[in-house]
């Protein structure tokens, strides 16, 4: 016990003194050190080095849709690991899982999308989707087309191409050299987008990009009729529409995409996270066929965009069995039933406490706003979060852009009774 007690604590000095930590305070990691240093996951539930149990509210990233200790899933990875762990799919060389995973991707994808280019995850996806639609106009003989029209309160990941395009200001603001030809519009208005595109001249836009449910910006659902007007507008303008499926793929919102709530089918379709449950890196682009044809008459000759981790054998094999299982597990409907429990317990939690000023949700993704400016003691959601912690929940703050936010997107594995868990704990919390 004592040696396991020293073990943690030289693990929490070694962290603060050389692990460069994403997406955190710089000072108080340097200074705290990390509050979990997490050792095993099973289904929605997180294990630290001392045994402490937390609920994964968050499916850590949104990402672990099939929640935590999938062994078969590590059968799986070892089995390819040990057959062949690598081999590159540029050119003319390809591999047997990659192969499997395209078609199966291209069979459940809405529509004619069906060519699949593979990344090692969203912020590539989203770098790969920009460069070949603006590549896609020099083909079609329009290379003016260069603009990238995204919405507020986007996030769409944190390379250049993808910052440039997150409508959330902060992201943009962390670097002082973006990419040229970005543009913004509101993330509720198809009427914002028609009047940008106006504007700037359409015979300068590219394309438009646009997650079904706003994920990092704070769980923001569009009205019913907005994509369908999106799609329209795009066409009327001849624009190409791109979805950012990197959180809201394979299950999390109740349908397999999110897009399949509109209606309507994406030109380009960037996934991640989902795709793989986090079991490995991976991500893509899906492209309709029309697209994937006409790129075809590239003009280079060579598509000379790809990452040497594109079509990874390991990954693929990974993603192919962890789609299997969320469609032998019927797990986007799971989401759908649990996530209207979630949403029920928020407006039960909501009607008892008045300083909550909305709730909201599609499937298992989920929000609760504060009146923030009623706290003489600044936002409440990192202060809800702290008390959830320490009561066994971890879920997510956003304060951002004057919003004060909590979101939650657990595994879509969860049950009636572990729902119902997270809820009692996050009331109490409240
Ligand atoms: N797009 C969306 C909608 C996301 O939520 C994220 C990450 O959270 C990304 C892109 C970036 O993905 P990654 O962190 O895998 O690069």
């Amino acid at each position: 016990m004592i040696k396991e007690k020293t073990a943690a604590a030289e693990l929490k000095e070694l962290d603060k003194k050389h692990f460069f930590h994403p997406t955190s305070s710089i000072k108080q990691q340097q200074q705290s050190g990390p509050a979990f240093i997490f050792t095993e996951g099973k289904g929605i539930y997180l294990y630290d080095e001392s045994g402490t149990k937390v609920i994964d509210g968050m499916s850590s990233l949104w990402n672990v849709n099939v929640g935590h200790g999938r062994e078969e899933l590590g059968e799986v990875a070892k089995e390819q690991m040990a057959k062949l762990a690598f081999s590159s799919s540029f050119a003319s060389f390809s591999n047997e899982p990659a192969i499997r995973l395209a078609a199966k991707i291209a069979e459940i994808a809405p529509g004619d999308l069906n060519a699949v280019f593979f990344t090692s995850g969203g912020s590539e996806s989203n770098d790969t989707a920009y460069k070949l639609a603006r590549h896609y106009w020099v083909v079609k003989g329009q290379p003016q087309r260069q603009k990238i029209i995204s919405r507020s309160k986007s996030y769409h990941g944190v390379n250049v191409g993808a910052t440039s395009a997150t409508g959330l200001k902060p992201f943009r603001d962390f670097t002082n050299s973006l990419a040229p030809d970005f543009c913004y519009v509101d993330h509720m208005s198809p009427d914002a987008l028609r009047a940008r595109i106006e504007q700037e001249g359409p015979e300068t836009i590219a394309a438009f990009i646009a997650e079904p449910v706003q994920g990092a910006g704070g769980v923001h659902v569009a009205p019913e009729n907005y994509f369908k007007e999106i799609r329209s507008i795009c066409d009327e303008y001849g624009i190409l529409f791109i979805t950012d499926e990197v959180i809201t793929g394979f299950g999390r919102t109740g349908k397999l995409f999110g897009i399949e709530h509109y209606g309507v089918v994406p030109d380009m379709m960037c996934f991640a996270k989902g795709v793989s449950s986090g079991y490995a890196p991976l991500g893509g682009v899906v492209f309709s066929q029309a697209l994937y044809e006409e790129l075809g008459e590239l003009s280079t000759g060579t598509l000379l965009h790809g990452y040497t981790y594109s079509g990874h054998p390991m990954a693929c094999a990974v993603a192919l069995k962890n789609i299997d299982i969320i469609e032998r597990e019927k797990l986007a409907d799971n989401a759908e039933k649990r996530g209207v429990d979630m949403l029920n317990g928020f407006e039960e939690i909501k009607a008892a406490n008045p300083i909550i000023r909305a709730v909201r949700g599609l499937g298992l993704m989920g929000a609760i706003e504060f009146h923030s400016q009623e706290s003489a003691d600044g936002p409440l959601a990192p202060r809800v979060l702290a008390e959830a912690a320490k009561r066994g929940l971890i879920c997510r703050a956003v304060v951002l852009e004057g919003q004060d936010i909590l979101v939650f997107s657990p595994p879509l594995v969860i049950t009636n009774n572990e729902m119902q868990e997270m809820l009692h704990i996050l009331q109490a919390s409240v």
